[in-house]
């Protein structure tokens, strides 16, 4: 055990000094003992302990609004207007509204993944014992960064993760009573708790992956991690086949664990959509991923699964209907996602099989994975051979005739949130030509909207696979599948390359790629950076969607690049929840590479990170509230997100001003003077539109106040270049990030100076940078 609360209660007692009634005694936290790290000021951080932190951030990143929606319904007291200066029958202004809601949606992205890992460690307890050892890798001591950083503990065994979801569930439920009417009215405080939730949903993140890593053994830590099939082509259709989709690993392992345990394996494939196919793949090299969250119309529609299973986040609320649609038995898993279907967990196996298979139940909810595994392959075995025909008839819809009926009203192109003209591809198609309605594949999202505005009831999506049928069918690439976390090794090779400039940055890619050519985008920014010698991290629907396309020899981005944390390296970490190692690796650079201590010191290290890891993360496409606290993880370490496209319904930007002087001063640590840094990073929350724009920014918000004149001038030439390239000629902006003549690329010297010249550039000092007045005071290494 690493951390208790103490609770002493004594009714009477009768004592040498007196007689003691009704004492009670409460010692908040005691900390691991065998743990020598000396304990930081801020272990289990409350709700208010990082707000001066916060502050300082927020101070500089100011909230810029972009009200999606001007009405509060969020009480009996509204809908209340909240439009120009007016405010709410609550007093709540237009700006701590909009803070609020993104409270909210950080919220339930934090309570998602920390219930998910809370539901993950009770499993695993069960199935392997409480005193199962946390294992993150033998290269990796270091192993749980985050909850070392923000609770103060060093968990051992997953019976350790239970006091951190302990703290990390009470925080969520303080921060969600927030949001009630009547509380929080301060937008800054309120966007301090969207902080806070992004932080807790990190260690949520971390003790949910490091439980399922060190449990089923996934790779640990290993760079390179095999190559696995990716898209529906992969999948073998003379064999029964599962789909499993969602986020919670158990019952894809259950399925394998029974074909493997029957001598099945091989005899059944095993598919899936979403972050379970990820995890999937790092359990057995069985199992085959589909594809991102948006294919799940796609796939269910092809008929090609044989039997669906769903565990949590991220499914389609429709989808027990588009499986009954197509004869395929549905097994909900999770008590989050019951479906309406009935509860047979305590159900023998073979009778819930005989209900599936004889049509009397479309599906059944099992709340155990190793029944699951057992109903869902017998389920699979039982009904595959009279479904043959169903899959040698896929989307069931003659596009030709469906198209015979539109009126060409447009409503659906109306509906559709990447504006697909569907109208004119429908005319063409009643002509006789198809092919119209094929190029809409790539950039539909399968989302449906369309057919619910027909009028016809056209099944428009239904209409664009058939037409795109031999794209559909072709689909086969291939990803690395996740790694875990980052080693101690590549962290000491790095850290300094990364902290001197020297290595341009670390992108993060993650999202889920869903709007138009979003996964296109995604992919080739990331060769871009790769390319560049940036350190490419992706995790989720986001590393499947790089994973699937091509370069000119036929290669995935996986072929072409290592999977080393290493410049000009592709890192898939893993599944949603691996993300918490992408900041668990910028967290370890402080303290491996620069000797900080880690243990519940959060703002040092943040500042240490904010100050001197070129880190930025790219969120690219629609994604749930999961988005949202994620990215707020993120911003409370001080590393900027961009978002996009469509990046503005995230209500709020945290922008910083690159023209107040005052905004950009930092603490000189060795002197403890105020130093003029200029705007870096400039932003910690922005959108963009284009990738174009995105790459640009990227490459200007890896630059830090730390950079040596060579790191610098080192970012500053692919700041310029992608400007040049994408947006033309040198950005306005440069002198702001050239501080002393080293700094100028020497290929550009003599061009750059002249334009430096004419805009009145004058050098400034490179600070030993903190924004904090602490480490400022005294420290001298
Ligand atoms: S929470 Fe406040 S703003 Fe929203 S509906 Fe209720 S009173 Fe109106
Ligand atoms: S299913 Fe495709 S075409 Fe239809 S609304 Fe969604 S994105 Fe548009
Ligand atoms: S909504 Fe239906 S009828 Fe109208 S244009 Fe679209 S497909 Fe045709």
């Amino acid at each position: 055990m690493s951390s208790k609360d103490i609770n002493i209660r004594i009714g009477e007692l009768e004592t040498g000094i007196g007689h003691i009634r009704d004492l009670q005694v409460r010692i908040g936290r005691v900390l691991d003992e065998k743990w020598a790290e000396p304990a930081g000021p801020t272990p289990f951080p409350s709700l208010t302990a990082l707000r001066n932190w916060d502050r300082t951030l927020l101070n500089r990143y100011r909230p810029f609004y972009l009200p999606f929606c001007d009405l509060c319904c969020l009480c009996t007291y509204g809908k209340c207007d909240l439009t120009g200066s007016k405010r709410g029958a609550c007093g709540i202004s237009m700006a701590a509204q909009q803070s609020r809601i993104v409270l909210l949606a950080a919220c339930i992205g934090a309570a998602t993944h920390i219930s998910h890992a809370r539901e993950l460690v009770a499993h695993l307890i069960q199935e392997f014992g409480r005193e199962r050892k946390l294992d993150a890798g033998s290269s990796v001591e270091v192993e749980a960064p985050v909850i070392r950083l923000v609770c103060g503990i060093r968990p051992r065994t997953l019976a350790d993760l239970e006091p951190v979801l302990d703290y990390a569930e009470q925080q969520v439920t303080a921060l969600l009573s927030a949001t009630h009417t009547g509380q929080e009215g301060d937008p800054i405080d309120l966007e301090s708790k969207v902080l806070h939730a992004g932080m807790v949903d990190q260690v949520g993140m971390e003790v949910a992956d490091i439980a399922q890593i060190s449990a089923y053994n996934f790779p640990k830590a290993e760079p390179a991690t095999a190559l696995v099939d990716l898209g529906m082509a992969a999948v073998d259709t003379a064999k029964p086949v599962i789909l499993v989709i969602g986020h919670n690993v158990p019952p894809a392992a259950g399925i394998l664990d029974y074909l493997q345990d029957r001598g099945l394996a091989g005899g059944v494939e095993v598919t899936g959509i979403c972050c379970s196919a990820i995890d999937a793949s790092r359990y057995s090299p069985e199992a085959k991923i589909v594809g991102p969250i948006s294919w799940q119309m796609r796939y269910v529609r092809s008929g090609i699964p044989d039997v669906v299973v769903v565990d949590e986040q991220c499914i389609r609320t429709d989808i027990l209907e588009a499986a009954k649609a197509h004869g395929m038995p549905l097994i909900a898993t999770s008590e989050k996602v019951c479906l309406g279907l009935p509860d047979r967990t305590a159900d023998a196996a073979d009778a819930i099989v005989a209900d599936l298979t004889g049509g009397r139940s479309p599906g059944a909810f099992i709340l155990d994975p190793e029944k699951v595994g057992e109903v869902a392959v017998k389920t699979a075995l039982a009904v595959a051979p009279a479904r043959r025909a169903a899959r040698n008839a896929p989307y069931r819809v003659d596009p030709r005739e469906e198209a015979g009926r539109c009126g060409g009203c447009g409503f659906c192109q109306r509906a559709c949130p990447n504006d697909l003209n569907v109208p004119k591809a429908m005319q063409a198609c009643a002509a006789g030509d198809t092919g119209m309605l094929a190029a809409l594949y790539d950039a539909c999202l399968g989302c449906t909207r369309c057919e619910h505005a027909c009028p016809q009831g056209i099944p428009v999506h239904s209409c664009i696979l058939a037409a795109a049928g031999e794209s559909i069918r072709n689909e086969r690439f291939s990803m690395r599948t996740g790694r875990g976390a980052i080693g101690d090794i590549e962290i000491r090779q790095v850290g300094g390359p990364i902290v001197l400039g020297e290595i341009p940055g670390v992108v993060a890619f993650v999202g889920c790629a869903n709007y138009p050519d979003g996964g296109r985008e995604l992919a080739e920014m990331a060769g871009e950076f790769a390319t560049r010698k940036y350190i490419v991290c992706t995790s989720g629907c986001a590393a499947m969607t790089i994973g699937m396309y091509r370069n000119e020899e036929g290669k995935t981005l996986y072929e072409t690049y290592p999977g080393d944390f290493q410049a000009g390296g592709i890192v898939n970490v893993g599944s949603c929840v691996s993300n918490a190692h992408i900041a668990g690796a910028a967290i370890k650079i402080a303290s491996i590479f620069a000797r900080r201590n880690l243990r519940a010191n959060y703002e040092e290290i943040a500042d240490y990170v904010h100050n001197r890891v070129g880190a930025v993360g790219i969120a690219w496409g629609a994604m749930s509230q999961k988005a949202a606290s994620i990215a707020a993880g993120f911003w409370r370490l001080g590393i900027p997100v961009i978002v996009g496209p469509h990046g503005t319904k995230y209500r709020r930007m945290l922008l910083g001003r690159a023209d107040r002087e005052e905004d950009w001063y930092v603490l000189d640590a060795r002197s403890g003077e105020e130093v003029y840094t200029g705007p870096v990073p400039e932003h910690l929350f922005i959108a963009a539109e284009t990738p174009e724009e995105a790459m640009i920014l990227a490459a200007k918000l890896c630059m830090r106040p730390n950079d040596t004149a060579r790191g610098r001038a080192l970012k500053l030439t692919h700041y310029i270049d992608l400007h040049r390239r994408h947006r033309g000629g040198i950005p306005d902006d440069l002198p702001l990030f050239v501080r002393t003549a080293s700094d100028i690329p020497i290929t550009m010297k003599e061009e750059l100076l002249q334009v430096l010249r004419e805009k009145d550039w004058k050098e400034i000092r490179i600070p030993d940078p903190t924004l904090l007045r602490r480490p400022a005071r005294g420290r001298q290494d």
